[in-house]
């Protein structure tokens, strides 16, 4: 008999082959948490990984949505993040989950994702170098972990690249406008130029929102010289 990971109920463990990379949802949670994450599936943007059947016929063109659009026409914004992918989309269940795994310290909710993330990354991605957003040292030092870290590390290459100069909630109470202005919550860790120069590196983060998160970072990465910037995360808000 197993527990879920999530809410405890005791549940029968199916027979499975995915051990080899660690265990999959369907073997940490019971089924009634299993139906509650929604798997990204069917036709998604082509940039930001979205399902296309969650929205409205008018918010997209043939496989690009309109914020990637957006994006594309800005001209400090255009081309700086290649693509998006992301497991689920964001959920009230999963904002419960990540919101337990991330601000109630429950590190071991991470593997929950681990195996998702390792067959997503083996199936579309190849690239040089994995890295991950990283938390101001004020956020680490209170939460103990960096939830995006948690599950970045398992994957190959995996490296930390960049600092936050600003803090998550001085950003956060940011407009749009000044958040996406010249100053940059992210500069680039000592010694790691060589790293980044003529890289195709993989961000990995929590949750896609605005995409606004990923683009700074991955501007940075390509001021020192990245050749792409692509990124992997949990949910798609
Ligand atoms: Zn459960
Ligand atoms: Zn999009």
């Amino acid at each position: 008999m197993n527990y879920c990971l999530y809410c405890d109920t005791p549940f029968l463990q199916q027979v499975s082959w995915s051990t080899v990379c660690g265990l999959g949802e369907e073997e940490q949670l019971c089924s009634a948490c299993v139906n509650k994450l929604n798997k990204i599936s069917g036709d998604i943007c082509t940039v930001c990984g979205r399902m296309l059947t969650t929205l409205e016929e008018r918010y997209y063109k043939e496989n690009l949505c309109h914020d990637c659009e957006r994006w594309d026409e800005s001209a400090v914004w255009s081309g700086v993040l290649q693509q998006n992918r992301s497991l689920y989309e964001y959920n009230e269940f999963l904002k419960e989950v990540i919101a337990r795994y991330k601000y109630r310290g429950d590190v071991e909710l991470a593997t929950l994702f681990h195996h998702g993330i390792q067959s997503m990354y083996d199936k579309h991605f190849q690239a040089d170098i994995i890295t991950f957003i990283p938390l101001s040292q004020e956020r680490l030092w209170e939460r103990g972990f960096n939830q995006a870290e948690e599950v970045a590390r398992i994957l190959p290459e995996c490296h930390r690249l960049l600092e936050r100069l600003i803090d998550e909630e001085k950003q956060s109470k940011k407009s749009r406008n000044e958040r996406l202005g010249k100053t940059t919550p992210f500069t680039i860790k000592k010694g790691v130029e060589t790293l980044i120069h003529s890289a195709d590196i993989i961000i990995v983060d929590d949750i896609y929102t605005t995409g606004s998160t990923v683009r700074q970072a991955g501007k940075v990465l390509k001021h020192y010289g990245a050749n792409s910037i692509r990124s992997i995360t949990i949910a798609r808000g």
